[in-house]
């Protein structure tokens, strides 16, 4: 028999670091996302990640959405005990029982049966009985249970399917992402409130990224928007590439004095922190010391950079080529060598680049058998940083030869400072 781990405190930790951490306050979405087991909703061998803050593989080239999401898609839905609820998009089963955990029965509709099996399963080894899944086409929505207090579609199409609109109560709330989630169409969290027989209220939540929503008032099979559900074309405009090649400053060489210069914008800052968005490249180093020797000379800055050492032996590994929806690869298709880009002075890059993306982020371990899974991460970067320095091409750092420590240094030589 498997061993039983009490996850528990991982769950606790989630709770508050990714959900209450972000503010997100609903106290029956913060109960129930405490209690329910989370690593009964991943696919096998994934339990260990279950409490990580991002999207797992659940089969089918279906993901369990983001803890996170999955939170602010229920308070944003306002469920409260009482409701009657539809979930659009079963998946594993997770959302659905966090619902569950706060009313006392949900309907949730999977388009995929064999997902929809391994969602009843994992919803009986949770404990959670009061949700009834049903295999069908959720753009058309569920009309037996109808109308609903609450639906909420976890994957996005191209509009806001009619059907899903009309099976709101008065009052009722539509919570649904809608657009390709390509570069220019990114998808959009919205929140529709049913305000009349035929008028709702609709607001926008923020950026997202989930699977498509496929069926008669979703997207075709192909990636084509269906028949029934005509939108006016959307207007392309420069792609994401070329405006942060336009915003881009182009950086000389490292070793160039000019380098420093660069970075004269940021002399009246206080504070400075210069940090890496992936270890182990020789670039961060050199030009982490180029622009703190620069700033020190030049600004009087004093700072301080520290750096840790881990065990084991170095391996150089080649690195895959980024995913297609990742922010190094718009980086990389922006087509500048080495560049500053500066989000503080462009205001529609800065936008774009708030929208989630993946960000790899290869740690001291590199598996590139599942990078996916392990060394990607959804991020908005222009959220997290204002500006960053982009080398296209990197290269290993190169140890120090430990043979040739000098005698009488200390011994936390290179490192110590
Ligand atoms: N709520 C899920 C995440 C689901 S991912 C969880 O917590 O795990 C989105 C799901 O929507 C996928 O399982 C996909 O098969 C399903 N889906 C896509 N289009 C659909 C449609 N028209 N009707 C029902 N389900 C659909």
């Amino acid at each position: 028999m498997a061993p039983l781990i009490d996850r528990s405190n991982q769950r606790e930790a989630m709770v508050t670091r990714q959900i209450a951490g972000r503010g997100i306050r609903d106290p029956h979405v913060l109960n129930a996302m405490r209690h329910l087991p989370r690593e009964t909703f991943v696919a096998d061998g994934f339990e260990e990640f279950a409490c990580e803050d991002r999207p797992l593989p659940i089969g089918h080239d279906q993901r369990i959405s983001q803890p996170y999401i999955v939170a602010l898609m229920v308070e944003a839905a306002e469920i409260r005990p009482g409701d009657s609820v539809l979930e659009i998009g079963a998946g594993s089963g997770y959302a659905a029982a966090v619902l569950g955990h706060i009313v006392d029965s949900v309907h949730t509709v999977e388009r995929h049966e064999q997902l929809a099996e391994t969602a009843r399963e994992n919803l009986a080894k949770a404990g959670a009985d009061n949700v009834e899944i049903h295999v069908g086409d959720g753009t058309l929505g569920w009309p037996d249970a109808a109308p609903y207090d609450a639906i909420l579609v976890a994957a996005g199409g191209p509009s806001v399917p009619a059907s899903l609109k009309r099976q709101l109560k008065p009052g009722g709330r539509l919570v649904i992402p809608v657009g390709e989630g390509e570069e220019d169409s990114p998808q959009r969290l919205r929140k529709l409130v049913r305000t009349g027989a035929d008028a709702w209220d609709d607001a926008d939540i923020g950026g997202v990224r989930f699977v498509p929503l496929i069926g008669a008032q979703g997207w075709t099979e192909d990636g084509r928007r269906s028949a029934s559900n005509h939108v006016p074309g959307q207007n392309s405009g420069k792609s994401l590439p070329q405006m942060i090649a336009d915003a881009a400053d182009p950086l000389p060489d490292i070793d160039d004095p000019e380098f420093g210069a660069d970075f004269d914008r940021y002399a009246d800052k206080r504070v400075v922190l210069l940090g890496e968005a992936s270890h182990g490249t020789s670039e961060f180093y050199r030009a982490r010391a180029a622009i703190t020797r620069h700033l020190i000379e030049n600004h009087g800055f004093t700072i301080v950079a520290a750096a840790t050492e881990w065990g084991g032996d170095m391996e150089v590994k080649e690195v895959r080529p980024s995913r297609g929806d990742s922010f190094e690869r718009v980086c990389h298709d922006a087509d500048v060598p080495q560049f500053l880009l500066d989000l503080k002075r462009d205001d529609a890059v800065r936008r774009r680049l708030t929208e989630q993306k993946l960000e790899r982020f290869i740690g001291v371990i590199y598996r590139p058998e599942t990078e996916l899974q392990s060394h990607y991460a959804a991020a908005s970067l222009a959220q997290q940083f204002d500006a960053w320095v982009w080398f296209d091409e990197t290269r290993a750092i190169t140890p120090l030869d430990t043979d040739k420590t000098r005698d009488g240094v200390p011994d936390t030589y290179p490192f110590g400072l």
